[in-house]
């Protein structure tokens, strides 16, 4: 098979190497969101396109990591193709049903649900529902304040039910945390992935956020759960907080991003180059790089937040769910979006970026005004994703 080198890839100096010419380097695929380090040698044998003379292991790795890749594949049309298909897949396959969490003295309302999921199965052409499982994404967008004594309940309702067709669920919970609520891990059996955002807000003290992640830590080390939870935390961070920031806290940091199922991301407006050295200094390990899947639960958070009675200012939602670096909020190449990204003049075709950030489908003008935050820094944010210091 003929090879060339992909157009969605960076050359990006190691920092502590930047001023010497013959130093490894960093190759960052867009299109895989994978990182590798290549000497200088290789990387000028595979800019020569001398691919040959590449050790075959080397070109494996290439390959897999989308790098090279065949020279007849029109890339831009493969990759908006190929996120159309997974797009389509996942709305075929699974549904995403927000869930109501009871006030207090309130009972769940099972029937409720299961009207709901009976409806939305009832909705699916037959060819989506044959001989496949089929995916219900539970979404909880955590309410303040919330009992969270149900949670049992409603799982051994989720075992006991009988749906229409084969059906597996998957419990996605959002919850703010500004020091006013416990966080609970819900341990549910009856859920294949059971995955929980918490966006730390940067108004919280530095005792209460080393608190409230201690008592996260404890739960996630907790043995016999009986499905893993994986807790993906997200802080906002304002001006320098990290400066302020305890060594107990930034201790705690380090051990919970060290666990496996533990994915932190810091989001900050101000100046990231300072934050991403801090927290590669501490070897807090954190994660600084869009998901190159797009995931589908943005429509149903914003359901979910047209809630009155959630009990805190939805605008916190809206914020993380405008940061485009985070999976949850991630909402892009639906078949209406690929048309409108088609049908204009926008420059979002030609980017290098696009398979990260998907496009934006109204780009008016040229420039990086409206693009996502991650692209302005996406050089030091993958040297950060590979654990290199900054400086
Ligand atoms: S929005 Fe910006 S970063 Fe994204 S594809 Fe368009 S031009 Fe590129």
């Amino acid at each position: 098979m003929k090879l060339k080198l992909s157009k969605y890839v960076m050359v990006i100096p190691i920092p502590a190497f930047r001023d010497k010419p013959d130093a490894d380097r960093l190759l960052f695929s867009t299109r895989t969101g994978k990182i590798m380090r290549i000497s200088s040698h290789f990387l000028a044998l595979l800019q020569e396109g001398a691919f040959l003379q590449l050790p075959d292991k080397l070109v494996a790795i290439l390959l897999n990591m989308e790098i090279l890749v065949p020279d007849e594949e029109a890339e831009t049309d493969f990759i908006i193709t190929r996120n159309l298909v997974r797009a389509a897949d996942e709305r075929d396959q699974s549904l995403t049903i927000p869930l109501r969490a009871p006030a207090k003295g309130e009972e769940f309302c099972y029937t409720s649900l299961q009207q709901d999921i009976t409806q939305a199965l009832a909705a699916m052409p037959p060819s989506s529902v044959k001989g496949f499982k089929y995916t219900v994404r539970l979404l909880l967008v955590v309410p303040h304040p919330m009992e969270w004594d149900w949670l049992p309940g409603l799982d051994a309702w989720l075992r006991s039910w009988q749906p229409p067709v084969k059906t597996q669920f998957i419990l996605q919970t959002l919850a703010i945390n500004e020091g006013c609520i416990e966080l609970i891990i819900p341990r549910l059996q009856s859920v294949i992935l059971n995955k929980l955002y918490v966006v730390f807000s940067h108004t919280q003290q530095p005792s209460g956020l080393t608190s409230a992640l201690q008592s996260l830590l404890q739960q996630m080390q907790a043995p016999g759960g009986p499905t893993p939870a994986i807790l993906h935390g997200v802080f906002l961070a304002g001006a320098g907080d990290w400066e302020r920031w305890t060594p107990d806290l930034v201790d705690t940091l380090r051990v919970l991003s060290a666990q496996r199922n533990v994915h932190l991301e810091f989001i900050t407006e101000e100046q990231e180059e300072p934050l991403l050295h801090f927290l590669t200094v501490n070897q807090v390990k954190s994660n600084w790089l869009p998901a190159p899947q797009h995931r589908y639960y943005r429509a149903a958070m914003e359901d979910s937040m047209q809630r009155t009675d959630l009990g805190w200012d939805a605008e916190d939602i809206r914020y993380m769910l405008s940061r485009a670096s985070l999976e949850a909020g991630r909402v892009y190449y639906d078949t209406d979006h690929v048309k409108r990204l088609s049908n204009t003049t926008s420059p979002c075709r030609d980017c290098l970026y696009l398979p990260l950030c998907g496009g934006h489908a109204d780009k008016l003008a040229m420039g990086i005004e409206d693009c996502p935050l991650f692209v302005r820094q996406l050089s030091a944010r993958v040297a950060a994703g590979a654990g290199l210091s900054l400086r």
